[in-house]
């Protein structure tokens, strides 16, 4: 291979391999990782897949589906252990490990050559490893840049490599469904079916203008690019975000407040802060808390749970605000207002199935170019606007 060799590795089933290396009785049976409840399944086993259950579907849809699946609850701080342990293992092979998320890498391997030997016979080694010594099942694909590395890697699963030398590029890619692609999420494959193309292949030979025309013009012409195998992507060194408990933002009045609709606009401020800082550290969450200092001092928390996680401003103002409501303080004189997210997950772990294509996606984008104006102007920039009424 010539130019650029980029791998990408992804634990397979990441929760629940973790859970099975210490309860081995349940390896081959139908194992989900998730809330008992009323939470989403966040890792199921393929035993699990093959009877339909998948990542972030209700738990009762999955006990619906498969009535004797073996339900676990999650134990986060485990999984973060062993995901450190596994980059470790990493880091041996090169400088330029691009965590994707807690289980999943793009490693450049472009200069091991010579000091390793080929980067097939790297990437099966550090399988090896991480099974040998973590006792991880993983799966790895290999090319000439990160798109064509994660759709190897991708249909390598479970447990295998797939190498696309660059000359094997579009053999490999152009007769893969369009959903399969990267990036393409239900609502992108759907528009594309409506387009009456079928495969990557379908995808490749399209008119750009037709793509520009139902994707607009950037997403159109990426589209175009990936589908050929073309990715300009360079990765970079980094880790993926360390798991942080809670992020939030609380703000304490200049004086007490009466008024129920001044707390409902400061809850919009909070909740802007509060996205803000999870979208920069690309986690979400599920547990809304709500915290509230009255003139005494005196204080309390209201919290709820979601059925999927978020980073979402109005989201996270909405159900502060409810748990406000609910509260029905009438003339509590309010010192301080506070608004936490917690059960924090990495984002990419939640969008593996996003649509990065789709415009109907307009509030996240709207969401991110707000973000991108506060990153540039500062923080009063851009904002909604109930917030830029005097008060
Ligand atoms: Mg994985």
């Amino acid at each position: 291979m010539s130019g650029q060799v980029i791998a990408h590795l992804d634990l397979d089933a990441f929760y629940v391999s973790v859970e099975l290396r210490r309860r081995p009785e349940l390896q081959g049976r139908p194992v989900y990782v998730g809330g008992r409840h009323r939470g989403v399944v966040l890792s199921a086993s393929y035993q699990a897949r093959a009877r339909g259950i998948r990542s972030a579907m209700p738990s009762v849809t999955a006990r619906r589906l498969c009535p004797d699946a073996i339900a676990l609850a999650p134990d986060m701080e485990e999984y973060v252990e062993a995901s450190k342990a596994v980059f470790a293992i990493l880091d041996t092979v090169t400088d330029v490990v691009e965590g994707a998320s807690v289980d999943e890498a793009y490693l450049d391997l472009t200069r091991t050559r010579t000091r390793l030997g080929r980067p097939e016979d790297v990437l099966a080694d550090l399988r090896a490893r991480i099974l040998g010594e973590q006792g991880l099942p993983s799966s790895a694909g290999l090319g000439p840049n990160p798109f064509v590395a994660k759709m190897a890697s991708r249909e390598a699963k479970p447990d295998g490599l797939l190498v696309v030398p660059p000359q094997m590029v579009t053999d490999f890619l152009w007769p893969l469904p369009v959903d399969r692609m990267w990036g393409v999420g239900e609502a992108t494959a759907d528009t594309l079916h409506r387009l009456g193309l079928r495969t990557i292949g379908d995808l490749a030979r399209t008119l750009p203008a037709t793509l520009q025309r139902a994707f607009g013009p950037r997403q159109g012409e990426k589209l175009v690019e990936l589908a050929n195998g073309r990715d300009r992507r360079r990765l970079m060194a980094r880790r993926p975000e360390e798991h942080e408990r809670s992020i939030g933002a609380q703000e304490t009045f200049p004086v007490d407040v009466y008024d129920p609709v001044i707390v409902h606009r400061e809850l919009l401020r909070l909740a802007e802060r509060t996205s803000a800082r999870l979208r920069r550290a690309r986690l979400v969450g599920r547990t809304i808390t709500l915290s509230l200092r009255f003139a005494n001092f005196s204080s309390l928390t209201r919290s709820l749970t979601l059925p999927e996680p978020t980073d979402l401003t109005d989201e996270i103002h909405r159900r502060a605000v409810c748990l406000y409501e609910r509260l029905g303080l009438q003339r509590a004189r309010v010192r301080q207002v506070g608004i936490r997210v917690e059960g924090l997950r990495d984002a990419s772990t939640v969008s593996t199935q996003a649509d990065l294509f789709t415009p109907e996606h307009g509030w996240r984008e709207a969401t991110a170019a707000i973000d991108r104006a506060n990153l540039r102007f500062g923080p009063h920039a851009v904002q909604r606007a109930s917030l830029t009424q005097d008060w």
